[in-house]
């Protein structure tokens, strides 16, 4: 009896650790879902075309009220703002991982992502009210050839390194909107990430969500919002450690969870 129950534990054993293993080390198949929605569901598409729909009405809006004392322009991000990279978050998935930079950087650097919808057009509608158009953007410089590559053959106006604004020494945006503003009225900024727009939103001490509501009137108007269900500083909320394990990761998203 005893060595029918040795036997039975030491099968179950195996059994409970593959069913550990699995869950902790599968963190990446999270993201799953986002990504195929960014990638196929009209709604995707609908809210990004929203998005710029609504950057045309209020670049025109601005253009009425901003003084003519300086040149205008607006501000973009570049991931998940004007390209599109859910095939590298695709290939992260398919190779067990979320984020490996030797991956991304290899990404970058072919410059074959494809617009978000509708980028393109409204850049090309602010060029011809001769609005100037910056990418300030937390791509690192080594990754300046393969993204100008990318929106110069994309067609994109201003795909030259004067109008490049990349990460140097911080991925604090505001020193780099503060350099721009020194010639330029920022007529609207677009991004994915609240950090795009302003420094209210993730900065220690700041309580994102009371921000968004205070600076609501803002959306649409002068801040341009575009979906990105796939990755974004608001993960960062879950994570104790400042660098945790992709399982650990994985465990907190999930007591992140609103039930009842
Ligand atoms: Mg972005």
């Amino acid at each position: 009896m005893k060595k029918r129950l040795a036997i039975f534990i030491a099968l179950l054993l195996p059994l409970g650790l593959l069913a550990q293993d699995t869950t902790s080390n599968m963190g990446y198949r999270d993201y799953t879902t986002a990504v195929l929605w960014q990638q196929h569901s009209g709604e995707y598409r609908a809210l990004a075309f929203q998005a710029f729909n609504f950057a045309r009405i209020s670049l025109l809006e601005r253009l009425k009220t901003v003084g003519k004392d300086k040149k205008y322009c607006v501000v973009v991000d570049v991931d998940e703002t004007v390209l599109d990279n859910s095939p590298f978050q695709g290939y992260e998935i398919n190779h067990g991982k979320t984020f490996d930079s030797k991956d991304w950087n290899q990404w970058t650097s072919k410059g074959i992502a494809d617009t978000v919808p509708g980028a393109l057009s409204f850049l090309k509608f602010a060029a011809a009210h001769g609005v100037e158009t910056f990418y300030l953007t937390n791509r690192d410089t080594s990754e300046m050839a393969g993204t100008l590559y990318n929106l110069k053959t994309l067609g994109f106006p201003n795909a030259d390194q004067a109008h490049m604004l990349l990460k140097t020494n911080t991925s604090d945006k505001e020193p780099r909107r503060q350099a721009i503003l020194e010639q330029y009225h920022i007529l609207l900024l677009c991004g994915d990430n609240l950090s795009d727009f302003s420094n209210v939103f993730y900065r220690s001490g700041k309580n994102t969500i009371e921000q968004v509501n205070a600076l609501q009137a803002e959306f649409g108007t002068h801040f341009i919002v575009l979906p990105n269900p796939m990755y974004g500083d608001w993960e960062k909320q879950f994570y104790k450690d400042s660098k945790p394990t992709e399982a650990v990761k994985a465990a907190e998203r999930l007591e992140g969870l609103k039930t009842y």
